[in-house]
């Protein structure tokens, strides 16, 4: 075992532990996350290095008798000051932040992983409220992928058709966590027999923005993506569609998607 090993990581969260010591949880590419323990006192070089969504290499000593990882060194390439001196951004990443934690990292999928959310925090760094929001929720829609829950909405889940017309509303299904498509077995009639609360415990609405939307989100990357916006019901509905698909994979929804 290499008891020193190197790693490219992104800090996830520094938390006070014990007298002087901070504890870090890193996002890392090649093992994905990884808690680590950076001693010093509140002057200390390293410790000013060891703060949320700095990015770099980080030197880590391991002891295997403790199963502990003490950070040695981190040389911050990325320091994203912009995220802490704004609200919006702040709160966007702090999303992907609790997103990824939440996820213990995004499973076998390091180097996308790590990739996306280094991405999504260097595209927070200057943007505006409209941006931050946009950026999250692309965020969201991608990281969804990563874990293997994000549904198709090219093709029907269901009958395998690809979705009918650019207009036609989809349907996500909360319970199979699919995206079907509206005339597939007489489902549209049953969604709309549902009313109100039961139709939404149940199902999801993808309009055409909402689709549009979220097709962008999967192909420009989150420097772009800021600046695509949609009208104001499609967004509602691409919105609650990325915490639904999120929160089915998650078995949980976070209070840091509200925004
Ligand atoms: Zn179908």
């Amino acid at each position: 075992m290499n008891r020193t090993p190197t790693y490219n990581a992104l800090i996830l969260r520094a938390r006070p532990s014990g007298e002087s010591n901070r504890e870090l949880t890193l996002l890392t590419a090649e093992e994905g996350l990884i808690r680590a323990t950076v001693f010093g006192g509140p002057k200390s070089r390293l410790r000013a290095h060891a703060a949320p969504y700095h990015q770099g290499t980080a030197w880590l000593y391991r002891n295997p008798a403790k199963d502990f990882f003490k950070v040695t060194d981190f040389d911050v390439q990325s320091w994203r000051l912009g995220i802490r001196e704004d609200y919006d951004r702040a709160m966007a990443a702090s999303a992907v932040a609790e997103t990824i934690l939440a996820s213990h990292g995004g499973g076998a999928e390091r180097g996308p992983a790590f990739a996306l959310a280094g991405d999504t925090l260097d595209a927070l760094e200057g943007a505006d409220r409209d941006g931050c929001r946009r950026i999250a929720a692309q965020f969201l829609w991608n990281w969804a992928d990563i874990l293997g829950a994000r549904p198709d909405l090219r093709r029907c889940a269901a009958c395998g058709r690809e979705f009918p017309g650019a207009e036609a509303t989809l349907w996500y299904s909360r319970r199979e966590a699919q995206a079907v498509c509206p005339s597939c077995s007489g489902l549209d009639e049953d969604i709309r027999a549902l009313t109100g609360a039961a139709r939404a415990a149940e199902f999801l609405p993808a309009g055409p923005g909402a689709r549009r939307w979220l097709l962008a989100a999967e192909s420009l990357g989150p420097g772009r993506i800021g600046r695509v916006g949609t009208d104001r019901a499609s967004w509602r509905e691409a919105k609650a569609l990325c915490a639904a698909v999120l929160g089915a994979a998650l078995g949980k929804q976070l209070a840091s998607w509200d925004w």
